[in-house]
């Protein structure tokens, strides 16, 4: 806990505005939807990835007294009793508070980094340390420039030692990281080497990433990687691999029977031999991070390699998934601590489609009593409908919510009495420890689908979205495009994040998209692109504002909205300047004009067009005719009707190419999900399509596979079937070696035509077992070109019965 006073020691700052310096504060929030104490927060208000200074308002109402702010244009007097601290850069600011924080803490800190398996190893090592030490570890995803600044806030004295991970994405972001971090020990767990990127770039990015390790004494790492080149005398290294150099030298490493690994090594003479539970590179690589780890931390070599045989893959953290009964569940079963339950409640929280909200609560890892007040708080103030307590220890939980809460001592126990606990119509977190195994709860509560999933990272279509917010002047209002199932990738699940992200309207294709999301608690305004009068009802009952393209809709809809008194209905009106698809032609706007003067009962919220081919230079010349007719049409159209519209004509390719088609707001669609269709701005992936093997069978020169035999075998082969075919939306077009799929880090072709739930592929050259899991689109943009369509297709084809997986990463 800090003063206001006290903090002003602590950061830079320009000026300041204070009303009460002796305000306590326990929170750091940033984010106004994960305030759940105001007084006692101080909020920062960010502008990497909102302007958070449109949000003082919102975490005013919440309670927030005290802010930390960029713009000198906020009126302080109007928000009463407040303290505001005005600095030059606000994240700098929070990052200077979290390195003093930090700078208090004096049992080791861990730093973590490289480009794979930081969050396996920082987990790993958890459970590994766990009975001997208390180990905080920074959250999943927490290892940004604002993730570690958090991160490290929560750091308290509870702790025996903490584990922090940093992740860069830009240079001289390292830097910055390094003097918040300051790690005593340091571990680097590798560098990519799957990527195309050349020798020269990897070497820049590995001396980049040791930027962390500035002023570290002790460094771990593989010997695979040329670590020890860039080190300094400062630095004592810790190594494994297979030289004489290493510190723990691996002298035999071989598939064992089962799924295993054999591992034979050495560490100061003394050579053990046992069994890794994991064949893939990765995670072998990562085991050994581990292994390295404790033996420098003193652990013998036998108490070791016993603890690693326990380990196990890390599942995907926070899966959203479909459930029975009308729910939807959130799934979090691998470590739980309070500050993984804290996003995991967040994550709760921001579930707008059903309002009953039920917690499934293991005991936590390290529960005593300081942590239990904490626990008790946390659950006070997070709005459950209702708490299932797994666990002993958690008993004393049941006399202090003032919601129902039931208490099961086991897992078990929980599990034979399922049955008899209703659910319907709410979000459920189940959020427990691996030792509990609440996957088997999480499994008898989703509901059954074949095993083709779609799994969606809603974190990688915030941050697309914020790159392309960053294009746009603050003035340019932004319409996401969710039609079409938000191309594929879900309904409500996109749209309630795209509301919390504040985007100004969303536009479905038609009327029952739009009745969904009504139906799932979205407020936003929100376009139908193909109204006809059988929607009439459902676009007034749900406030879902029409496209008029066309005198025919417009003199129904007009007459219909005149039979039943309603004025003013919001719509869209539609301008043909090109793509001769749907709108009126530019010839029929004076016409238009004086038909709407007299439809009382319409009002113009805005008038658009469609660019034909805003990502395709050679019709550049047509595009500007168009951005030419759209602004003479709508200036002929407000002369008319007498009163400004919102304009707007670009879509995704428009926003990167064309800054002069921004007008009052723009259309964004694919580029949302992840498709960068002009090769410009580093999308993250949204959408990963996954099947499973089923069987793998070997077979002979001359064989053939599937139906009429077209998949003939000129070499023994070993051909493998997985489940997805063109039933999924997997074309037919893929057949016979069109399509190519992602096994263990390796492309694989499809053998023989596509069948409709299943196809096969040639898995000769690669290590496959039945039960692998396959990317069925390893890049979207070449199998679209492949069978000679475009990802749009490709994502929307996908079908209803695949089940969509979200997440959070
Ligand atoms: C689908 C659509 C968009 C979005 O196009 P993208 O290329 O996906 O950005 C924009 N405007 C209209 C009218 C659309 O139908």
């Amino acid at each position: 806990m800090y003063t206001i006073a006290s903090i002003l020691t602590h950061i830079d700052y320009e000026r300041s505005y204070i009303f009460n310096d002796s305000q306590e504060i326990y929170d750091l929030a940033y984010d106004t939807r994960k305030i759940r104490s105001g007084t006692t927060s101080l909020f920062f208000a960010l502008t990497s990835v909102r302007d958070g200074h449109d949000f003082i308002e919102d975490a005013y109402k919440k309670g927030v007294r005290s802010f930390v702010v960029s713009r000198n244009d906020i009126d302080t007097v109007g928000y009463e009793n407040a303290n505001f601290i005005f600095v030059n850069n606000v994240l700098f600011a929070m990052q200077q508070l979290a390195a003093y924080h930090r700078s208090q803490f004096d049992k080791p800190i861990i730093g973590i980094t490289g480009s794979n398996g930081k969050t396996v190893v920082k987990e790993w090592l958890t459970q590994l340390l766990l009975p001997d030490k208390k180990v905080y570890q920074s959250p999943n995803s927490y290892n940004s420039q604002l993730g570690v600044a958090l991160a490290l806030w929560n750091l308290t004295d509870d702790y025996d030692c903490a584990i922090i991970e940093a992740g860069i994405s830009l240079p001289e972001e390292m830097e910055r990281l390094e003097a918040m971090i300051k790690p005593d020990i340091g571990i680097f767990t590798n560098i990519g080497l799957a990527h195309s990127s050349g020798f020269v770039s990897k070497e820049l990015k590995l001396k980049e990433k040791l930027k962390l390790f500035k002023q570290t004494k002790h460094i771990i790492f593989s010997s695979l990687y040329p670590i020890r080149e860039f080190l300094d005398s400062k630095h004592v290294a810790f190594s494994f691999g297979d030289s004489v150099d290493d510190d723990v030298r691996i002298l035999k490493m071989e598939d064992s029977i089962g799924s295993g690994t054999a591992i034979q090594l050495e560490y100061r003479t003394e050579i053990a031999t046992f069994d890794l539970p994991f064949q893939d590179r990765a995670s072998i690589e990562n085991s050994l991070t581990c292994l390295t780890t404790l033996l420098f931390f003193g652990y013998s070599l036998d108490a070791i390699t016993h603890k690693l045989q326990r380990l196990q893959p890390l599942d995907m953290r926070l899966q959203l998934k479909t459930g029975k009964y009308n729910c939807s569940i959130i799934d979090d079963t691998y470590s739980n601590d309070l500050a993984s339950l804290q996003i995991a409640l967040d994550f709760l929280h921001q579930q707008q489609q059903h309002k009953k909200k039920t917690l499934i609560l293991s005991d936590l890892e390290g529960l005593d009593d300081r942590f239990r007040e904490k626990l008790l708080k946390l659950l006070q103030r997070q709005g459950l409908s209702r708490v299932i307590l797994v666990g002993r220890s958690l008993a004393f939980l049941k006399a202090h919510l003032d919601v129902p809460t039931l208490l099961f001592e086991s897992t078990e126990e929980l599990l034979t009495n399922l049955e008899h606990i209703t659910f319907d119509n709410e979000s459920i977190l189940i959020k427990g420890s691996r030792i509990f195994h609440l996957e088997d709860v999480s499994q008898m509560l989703s509901a059954k689908s074949h095993e083709t999933v779609l799994e969606i990272n809603l974190a990688a279509l915030e941050r697309n979205l914020q790159r392309y917010r960053s294009l746009l002047p603050t003035s340019v209002k932004l319409m996401a495009m969710v039609k079409a199932f938000s191309y594929g990738s879900g309904s409500y699940e996109v749209a309630n994040l795209l509301q919390f992200n504040k985007v100004d309207y969303l536009t479905v294709a038609f009327a029952d998209e739009g009745v969904e999301l009504r139906q799932n608690g979205i407020e936003l305004p929100v376009m139908v692109l193909s109204p006809d009068e059988q929607v009439f009802d459902n676009l007034v009952l749900y406030k879902l504002e029409p496209e008029i393209y066309s005198f025919r809709i417009l003199n129904s809809f007009v007459s219909y909205l005149r039979a039943r008194k309603i004025t003013k209905f919001p719509i869209h009106v539609k301008i043909d300047t090109g793509m001769h698809r749907l709108g009126f032609l530019p010839t029929e706007v004076e016409r238009l004009s004086t038909i709407l003067v007299e439809a009382k009962e319409v009002q113009v919220k805005s008038v658009f067009s469609h660019l034909v081919a805003s990502g395709n230079s050679e019709h550049d010349s047509f595009t500007l005719q168009q951005i030419d007719v759209f602004t003479k049409s709508v200036d002929h159209l407000e002369n008319g009707i007498g009163y400004r519209v919102l304009r707007h004509i670009a879509n995704t390719s428009a926003i990167v190419n064309w800054p002069n088609a921004y007008f009052d707001m723009v259309r964004l669609g694919i580029g949302l999900y992840g498709v960068d269709m002009d090769h410009r701005l580093g999308l993250d992936t949204v959408s990963t399509l996954k099947t499973t093997i089923t069987q793998i069978k070997e077979l002979d020169a001359g064989e053939t596979v599937g139906y009429d035999r077209k998949g003939v075998l000129k070499r023994v082969s070993r051909i493998a079937t997985v489940k997805i075919g063109y039933a999924d939306g997997y074309s037919r077009r893929f057949g016979n070696g069109v399509g190519s799929m992602l096994l263990n880090g390796q492309r694989v072709s499809t053998v023989g035509s596509i069948c409709m739930d299943m196809c096969m592929l040639d898995v000769t050259d690669v290590a496959a077992r039945e039960e692998d899991e396959v990317f069925v689109f390893p890049d979207l943009m070449e199998a679209a070109k492949a069978i000679d369509t475009i990802p749009y297709e490709l994502l929307v084809n996908i079908s209803s019965r695949v089940k969509r997986v979200y997440f959070y990463g």
